[in-house]
């Protein structure tokens, strides 16, 4: 081992990478690797073998690195391996499956035993993930399995023990929030939802702005105006849509205003239906500042689910409040525009006015 690289634990408990490991951090895997001189081995920060004493403990940035100091690689976290988030994301997935083959929720303990890990660093794998707790996740497939057994037709009631879920009472106490709705409006399609909209023009194409009883519902961009509104109605099958009505016509006079002059902001009640994955994704696209962007990985740091940037670009994708909802700020880690719901081209035109607008401000 090279002098200049000895260990000593002070330097040890001076180092931030220091904490990561005693965290057993599975997001700073990757980032770095620690070494261990009695043993002559390297670990990834997260390895679940026994913590090391400080003093003996030096940082290196890669396992060629650690190696070339003459370590070995841990045979139980496998450093050396750049397949261990695959191994990692294998787990959570075959996870998922479990928590949705399952007839009563799993317990943690459990799901954790099948990964072969603790219970606190399943968790904490799970959510860095998937962006949510295994609990969270089995709850928003039951609601999903429970808006298909209502759409088929089937009963309140059934549907309900269909889904999964055991006491009736407490989930009417969250029917409105799972749904949008309560059950048995959810089982009439939306029937007693109205639904007004608007079709107009702005820069960007056509439009269409769509209002519930909540707020605003939907706003989308296209070439063609018949297109938007068979996309409203798939949307919303059962609902009753009501055209040109002159109130709304000024709601929607008002979104366009602010997708033309985006520093007039919008004072509008929205009407945002997600998952609770999807809704902390598009809470945090609405703090990205006008005039500048963000990577989907940066998203997902921000939303403390660093490995979730596939599920962020997903949300992102399921955004249906063009514009107010700013997922056209979000942009590849190389700073490449990557897709746009609504066209890459509107993407490029609404970043290049956004930036324009922000350096009038200044
Ligand atoms: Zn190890």
């Amino acid at each position: 081992m090279k002098t200049s690289e000895k260990p000593s634990a002070v330097k040890t408990l001076d180092d931030p990478r220091w904490q990561r490991v005693l965290a057993r951090d599975i997001s700073a895997d990757g980032t770095f690797v620690y070494a261990v001189a009695t043993t002559g081995i390297y670990c990834r920060p997260s390895c679940a073998a026994r913590l090391a004493r400080p003093e003996n403990v030096s940082f290196y940035l890669s396992p060629n690195e650690a190696e070339s100091a003459g370590f070995r690689a841990c045979k139980r976290c496998k450093p050396d391996q750049a397949r261990s988030l695959d191994i990692n994301t294998e787990k959570v997935a075959h996870a998922c499956r479990l928590l949705e083959a399952s007839e009563s929720i799993p317990n943690l303990e459990t799901l954790a035993e099948n990964a072969e890990l603790s219970k606190y660093h399943f968790q904490r794998l799970f959510k860095s993930i998937t962006g949510v707790t295994p609990k969270a996740y089995a709850q928003a497939h039951r609601a999903q399995k429970l808006r298909e057994q209502l759409s088929e037709g089937n009963a309140v009631t059934d549907a309900i023990y269909a889904a999964g879920y055991n006491a009736n009472s407490r989930f009417y106490a969250e029917a409105d929030k799972v749904l949008g709705m309560t059950a048995s409006e959810f089982r009439k399609g939306g029937v007693n939802a109205v639904i007004k909209f608007a079709l107009g023009e702005c820069s960007l194409g056509s439009i269409l702005v769509a209002q519930s009883d909540r707020g605003i519902c939907a706003i989308q961009l296209g070439d063609d105006p018949q297109v938007l509104l068979q996309e409203l109605q798939d949307r919303f099958p059962k609902a009753e849509l009501i055209g040109a009505d002159i109130d709304f016509e000024k709601t929607v006079a008002q979104v366009v205003g602010f997708i033309e002059t985006p520093t007039r902001g919008l004072d509008l009640p929205l009407d945002i239906r997600g998952t609770a994955f999807q809704q902390r994704v598009w809470q945090a696209l609405t703090e990205i500042p006008l005039g500048t962007t963000a990577s989907y990985t940066e998203i997902a740091q921000r939303i403390g689910a660093p490995k979730a940037f596939r599920a962020v670009a997903m949300a992102c994708g399921a955004n249906s409040l063009a514009v107010v909802i700013p997922c056209h700020r979000v942009v590849r880690n190389d700073g490449n525009l990557s897709g746009y719901r609504w066209g890459v081209e509107r993407k490029q035109t609404l970043l290049n006015n956004e930036s324009r607008y922000a350096k009038n401000n200044v």
